[in-house]
């Protein structure tokens, strides 16, 4: 093997060690929980090895400087996007600047900063593509960008290239792209599924928990709970009553607690009944105008002219409605509006759940319906659980879009087994089964 060959491979290993430099950062962030470590850690790998790449290159000659540079910068500038491909862009000018003010540097120059803008374009839609398109994509990138930088070499500044050397290199950058956004891609399912598995554990763990206790328990509160009660209502001096009136409302919190478990803890027959969803989403309405008109908040629910029916158990999807709505009160503080409407399509109802409150980060909406996941003082963490758990029982689903600062919209997707016109009762379509 040349020189030139072994060169580009070492360069190669930068790209890889720093690969796997992400993964153990990702590692540590997960393992010890580590909040302070953010998303941008995601940069370390392509500005490192883009630096190391620049630092240690080929061989420097005919004003050239041989590296695979195009390989971070490009990977990069599709997964971290705009800011990420400035940073990447001044380090590449600013490193092949101080290596020589020569030809190679205005091919350089030219050719980032018109792929560059490229890369920014597509990498908008790069984060949607599946694993296929993502390292077809990345490829075709990288040939592109070799090929123009050779035009621009030969055909503006009338450089010749020794041919063989050429192919060599792009190949070897074709061969190193292509294993590195397939790691790239690797890693990230990788920590996605290590999440997944982690979340399901704990589920799991809870709901037999739950099961066994919350009965016990529930009974000795209830009792409790009236006697105090005759505590308060009966002759007693003031401070007695305060003292009362603390452990009645502690007592409370601790049904609450404990009822979000019941629901959870599954029964010991599953109930299957039709339900009308619009007429379950008043109800849950109509219970939580209270709370909200309490917090100063409005609840808007739209009409809509048919009535659907889904199948599953009524109490469990009123306690998914009332867990989500409440949720939407408690973002909001004093004032706002939550609004509600149904949506049907391909016979499927979304139930949408828009508050206007503080909003959450991706983070927090991966991290919903985890176990315990309170970002609230006095929070259970139970609630988002239980509501998710129900609508899977029912072969739905929750999707949820959240802008920090203005606000969430909970989104429950349930199968429709039948549609009835509200003005002549017809019945539209039944689905079997
Ligand atoms: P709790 O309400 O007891 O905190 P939940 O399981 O109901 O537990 O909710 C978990 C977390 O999800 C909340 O602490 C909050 O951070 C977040 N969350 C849920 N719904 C909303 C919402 N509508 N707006 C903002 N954050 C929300
Ligand atoms: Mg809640």
């Amino acid at each position: 093997m040349d020189l030139l060959t072994k060169d580009l491979l070492i360069n190669f290993l930068f790209i890889l060690l720093t690969l796997f430099l992400v993964q153990m950062v990702y590692l540590i962030k997960y393992a010890y929980r580590l909040e302070e470590i953010k998303k941008w850690v995601i940069g370390i790998f392509p500005v490192v090895s883009l630096i190391l790449c620049m630092l240690l290159p080929v061989a420097l000659e005919k004003g050239f400087v041989w590296d695979l540079r195009w390989i971070p910068f490009i990977l990069g500038g599709l997964i971290g996007g705009f800011r990420l491909g400035i940073l990447q862009l001044l380090l590449v000018l600013v490193i092949r600047y101080y290596q020589g003010h020569d030809v190679g540097f205005y091919v350089t120059a030219i050719t980032f900063i018109f792929i560059g803008l490229l890369v920014f374009f597509l990498s908008k839609y790069y984060l949607q593509m599946n694993i296929k398109q993502k390292v077809a994509l990345s490829i075709a990138l990288i040939i592109f960008a070799l090929f123009s930088s050779l035009f621009v070499s030969i055909h503006i500044f009338g450089v010749s290239l020794d041919s063989i050397f050429w192919v060599k290199y792009v190949t070897i950058h074709i061969i190193g792209m292509f294993i590195s956004t397939l790691l790239w891609e690797v890693i990230q399912t990788n920590f996605q599924v290590l999440q997944k598995l982690v979340k399901a554990e704990k589920l799991q763990i809870v709901s037999h928990l739950a099961a066994s206790i919350s009965h016990e328990v529930r009974n000795p509160l209830t009792v409790s709970r009236g006697f105090i009660q005759m505590l308060y209502e009966g002759e007693a001096t003031q401070a007695r009553k305060e003292y009362a009136n603390i452990a009645l409302q502690e007592l409370d919190r601790a049904t609450e607690v404990i009822n979000d478990y019941l629901t959870f803890a599954k029964p010991a027959f599953d109930i299957e009944e039709n339900i009308n969803i619009n007429e379950e989403v008043q109800h849950a309405v109509n219970i939580i105008i209270p709370l909200a008109n309490m917090n100063g908040i409005q609840v808007k629910l739209s009409a809509v002219d048919h009535y659907y029916v889904a199948k599953g158990d009524r109490k469990k999807f009123q306690q998914c409605l009332i867990n989500i709505m409440k949720n939407g009160i408690e973002s909001m503080s004093n004032h706002g509006e939550i609004k509600i409407h149904l949506n049907y399509e391909n016979s499927m109802i979304h139930i949408n759940i828009q508050d206007e409150g503080i909003g959450m980060t991706q983070e927090q909406i991966d991290r919903l319906g985890e176990p315990f996941f309170t970002t609230k003082e006095k929070g259970t963490g139970l609630g988002m659980m239980v509501s998710f758990s129900i609508i899977k029982e029912m072969n739905g689903n929750i999707h949820v879009t959240s802008e920090h600062g203005e606000g969430t919209c909970f989104s429950i997707i349930l199968p429709v087994y039948s549609v009835i016109d509200r003005m002549t009762q017809d019945n539209h379509f039944t689905k079997m089964g």
